[in-house]
């Protein structure tokens, strides 16, 4: 073929691969599992790799260049009402779904005790875990929260002394943001490999006997976050940045779909940064601030799937939930993906905090871990995708979007 291919285009090519390999491989996991899987560790282990250093230095160097508490406390304000605001409606979408489609209308589904249902923390710890007590600590867990707030405070701080103080320390930051922009680069590369490696596993372990009963819960889930793409963030990039949706998805693609194949919002972190960067004409200053943060706190996939979900288990239960449990629902499941950290299955273990608060049996959890990969697959998509929306919004009403660079 002639040309240069786009990247976007190779790493859905790998998706579409990884599916249809998944399907020819079906009956044989050993070899999948042992031969393709590594290549999407391979792939996951890399992005990892790069997400603290390149979150940490580009938010310092991003805090300090906003300047002053006023500027950052505006943008946080737009970023955190947005934020708010969509993962409302997302559970709105999901509860709306879930009495529409009625997914678990006369199932009765033996629930498998097997599974173990992680009690959700409580929110006052979560809350105060904000501030790392020991900010290297942070880093090394890997803590985003805490490594946001410790690097908002140094570049805060770096514009209250004098500049030829704290100039050296900002270069130095700057100097690594860029290394590990590079670097993003370098593992990109690989992506659709690494994507590849990833989808096709899934697909394998998931049988159509895994997935059959439950079908109505994934097309539930499923069309639910495709509505809420297509509306709320085509509607908001083009209200707030006359954006076209199409160059918005086209240019948010490859963090879509290595958030699709990763499950991991906090994973998917550096090709966010890259994607809204390069494809979508988002400053750095935005960027680090906003899409770190998003990572952490803003799920309307897992908010959206959690409304589903409850409404699934109420119905299995063949429990009738009245209006006031559904407004409960809307208030803690966005609390809930407030809290749900950008990780794998994250959402599922916080679905329980959503269950307690409307006093419907934990046990619900069961009936969908079985699935909880599938789901966390379009959930998280719709996470990142969320997030590149409000980078964006946010950019757009700063003066920081600069619509004419490439998509
Ligand atoms: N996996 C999701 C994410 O990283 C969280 C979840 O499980 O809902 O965004």
């Amino acid at each position: 073929m002639k040309g240069k291919m786009s990247l976007t285009t190779k790493i859905m090519m790998g998706l579409v691969a990884g599916l249809v390999a998944g399907i020819v491989l079906q009956g044989s996991p050993d070899f999948v599992n042992t031969f393709i899987a590594p290549l999407g560790r391979l792939f996951l282990n890399l992005i990892m790799m790069i997400i603290v250093p390149l979150v940490f230095s580009s938010l310092i160097v991003g805090a300090a260049s906003v300047g002053d508490v006023k500027t950052l406390g505006r943008m946080g304000g737009k970023t955190l009402g947005y934020y708010l605001i969509t993962t409302a409606v997302a559970i709105t979408i999901g509860l709306s779904l879930g009495a529409i489609l009625q997914p678990g209308a006369g199932l009765s589904i033996p629930v498998d005790a097997e599974v173990a249902v992680n009690e959700a923390p409580a929110l006052t710890d979560t809350l105060l875990n904000i501030i790392p007590r020991n900010p290297i600590n942070a880093m090394a867990q890997g803590n985003m929260l805490q490594i946001i707030v410790f690097a908002l405070f140094l570049g805060v701080a770096f514009n209250a002394i004098p500049k030829e103080k704290g100039q050296v320390f900002i270069d130095f930051f700057d100097g690594l943001a860029e290394i590990m922009y590079k670097v993003t680069s370098y593992v990109m590369a690989y992506a659709p490999i690494g994507v590849f490696g990833l989808i096709t596993p899934v697909v394998v372990n998931h049988g159509l006997s895994v997935l059959m009963p439950l079908a109505k819960v994934i097309a539930a889930v499923y069309i639910g976050c495709i509505l809420h793409a297509v509306i709320v963030y085509s509607g908001a990039v083009k209200i707030f940045a006359n954006m076209s949706p199409l160059r918005f998805f086209k240019g948010i693609m490859p963090a879509a779909i290595t958030a699709f194949s990763t499950t991991s919002s906090a994973g998917t972190l550096p090709v966010t940064i890259k994607s809204v960067r390069e494809n979508l004409g988002v400053s750095q200053k935005v960027a680090s601030f906003v899409l770190p943060l998003g990572a952490t706190i803003n799920m309307d996939g897992t908010a959206l799937y959690q409304g589903v979900s409850v409404l699934f288990i109420a119905q299995v239960y063949g429990i009738e939930l009245s209006m006031a449990q559904m407004g409960t629902i809307v208030v803690t499941a966005t609390l809930a993906s407030i809290g749900t950290a950008g990780v794998p299955g994250a959402g599922m273990i916080m679905l329980s905090l959503v269950l307690t608060a409307i006093g419907l049996p934990l046990d619900g959890v069961a009936l969908v871990a079985g699935i909880d990969r599938i789901l966390d697959m379009a959930r998280t998509s719709v996470n990142v995708i969320g997030d590149g929306s409000a980078a964006v919004v946010v950019a757009a009403t700063e003066n920081e979007l600069d619509l004419v660079s490439e998509a």
